[in-house]
């Protein structure tokens, strides 16, 4: 063991979370540690958490050359281009991801240079004291003291006992970004995010995909009409959604390439089975806290595992700050990233905050789904008079015009102030669309601030204007 060292942070994990509140810190002045477990696809250590090895990046890799796939064989006929027999070559996928996750990684560590981060490759437990003995990947240990300590474990994806992840046949985010051809017949478990989106990639290359949801509702935390729209287009596409399937066992048979999981599952008509080759379990993610704190170091984690923190992120031990997935509130990159700032700041003595009630979320389909603050239901059961204006895409002409109809945009606002209580959207580009409303809820504005606001013509981003007139029902170019 070499001796202590000494940093005003240590900041444990260097996903989202984690890599912001470290180079905050270290940008404030602030003398910074980063530890960070996970080795990439080449057995090196590679930096940027979950997002950028194994979610948000390397799934929107996949969903875009998937959607290059789909357009190519399902939309470009219409603009009168024509290929002959496009085919997917799915290891030059997999390999263009692989390289996109790479430059990103790789940018963390460049960063953390840069800024003077300095890094540690190995796991990081929480002792007593601020003290963080790291079991570095060659084996030494190191002892990390910091004046603060910031622990950005993230999460990891909850396997269900009867569903055993093996890496092949049953797998989870994981594998399915990572499947060596498109599986003939894919199964999903669970109609979250992760399921929609990879199931979708799998879908567009040509795989049979049915997705089992044990809840009756689905996208059950999206508005009631956006998740209505986005149902009716994903079965438009032969995303077979199963909604109140409650699955019971996977079982595996076969060998080799011929590998199959016949799947369990009880719904409305009984008891049914479902055989697939490929089995994607996107049941949730929980906490990654396991063996991160010693005895004594007085972090309280919750029966689910995660650090329970106040307001500000902090754990109520002195110095001891937790952020991120291991923490309440959404699992979200954009979420940790806000939160590692705000904690880096609050260190440094400066006014750090989040508001979570504008955090926006948004899912990767198509048509993308996209939200800011409220659901009309949400706010109907708080008993808040609400006034709400709805567009549809099939309206807008430059959707019309990219060949992208479907979906629409949803605007509520307080029916007495018109103050802006959420925006969701369903349709092209409503990742990009849906920080006019978060903007908008900042600067506390109005439906009718929205509405007064001139958008150019011709782009998406008319139909949140039309929306937003039609609150006041003077939409143009809808009846009222
Ligand atoms: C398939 C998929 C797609 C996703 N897509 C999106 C998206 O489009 N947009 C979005 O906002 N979110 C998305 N997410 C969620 C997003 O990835 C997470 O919310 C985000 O990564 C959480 O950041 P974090 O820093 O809290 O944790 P993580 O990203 O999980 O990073 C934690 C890091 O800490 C390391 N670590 C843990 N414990 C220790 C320890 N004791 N010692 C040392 N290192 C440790 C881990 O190895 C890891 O590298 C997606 C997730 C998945 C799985």
């Amino acid at each position: 063991m070499s001796e202590q060292q000494q940093f005003d942070v240590v900041v444990i994990g260097a996903g989202p979370a984690g890599y912001h509140a470290a180079i905050r810190a270290a940008q404030l002045g602030l003398k910074t540690a980063c530890i960070d477990a996970a080795l990439g696809k080449d057995g090196k250590p590679a930096l940027g958490g979950t997002c950028l090895r194994v979610g948000c990046i390397p799934s929107k890799a996949l969903l875009d050359s998937s959607r290059q796939f789909h357009n190519l064989t399902h939309l470009f006929g219409d603009h009168g281009i024509a290929a002959k027999d496009p085919t997917i070559d799915v290891p030059t996928m997999i390999g263009r991801k692989d390289k996109i996750v790479k430059q990103f990684t790789g940018g963390i560590a460049a960063l953390f240079k840069a800024n003077k981060v300095a890094a540690f490759y190995g796991f990081g437990v929480l002792h007593p004291g601020n003290v963080v003995k790291v079991r570095q990947h060659d084996g030494t240990e190191v002892e990390l003291k910091g004046t603060n300590v910031v622990i950005a474990a993230g999460s990891d994806s909850i396997e269900l006992p009867f569903a055993k992840f093996d890496g092949d046949t049953i797998v989870d985010n994981v594998g399915a970004l990572d499947f060596e051809s498109v599986p003939k017949r894919l199964g999903v478990i669970g109609a979250g995010v992760i399921g929609l989106e990879l199931g979708s990639v799998w879908k567009r290359l040509g795989a049979e995909v049915t997705v089992l949801e044990a809840l009756p509702d689905f996208l059950a935390a999206a508005d009631a009409d956006i998740a209505k729209a986005a149902l009716k287009e994903f079965k438009k596409q032969g995303l077979d959604i199963k909604l109140g399937a409650k699955v019971s066992k996977a079982e595996v048979a076969g060998t080799g390439t011929s590998k199959t999981v016949t799947l369990t599952y009880a719904d409305g008509a009984g008891e049914q089975t479902l055989v697939v080759d490929k089995l994607l379990v996107a049941v949730g993610r929980r906490a990654a806290t396991k063996n991160l704190l010693a005895d004594g170091s007085g972090v309280r984690v919750d029966a689910r595992g995660m650090i329970e923190v106040d307001e500000h992120c902090h754990t109520g031990v002195d110095g001891v700050w937790a952020v991120g997935d291991c923490v309440r509130g959404p699992m979200l990159a954009h979420k940790g990233f806000e939160e590692g700032i705000a904690v880096a700041e609050l260190i440094a003595g400066l006014p750090g905050h989040v508001n979570f009630d504008t955090i926006p979320w948004v899912i990767y389909t198509e048509p993308e789904i996209a939200w800011v603050g409220k659901t009309e239901q949400q706010l109907k059961a708080e008993g808040v008079p609400v006034k709400i204006g709805t567009f549809p895409f099939a309206a807008v002409g430059r959707a019309v015009a990219m060949g992208e109809p479907a979906g629409m945009v949803k605007i509520i606002a307080h029916a007495e102030t018109d103050r802006l209580l959420g925006m969701h959207l369903v349709g092209v580009n409503v990742s990009e669309l849906v920080h006019e409303g978060v903007l908008t809820m900042e600067f506390s504005g109005s439906a009718d601030d929205l509405a007064r606001i001139c958008h150019a013509h011709p782009t998406l981003s008319e139909a949140i204007h039309d929306a937003a007139m039609a609150v006041h029902k003077r939409a143009i170019h809808k009846a009222n």
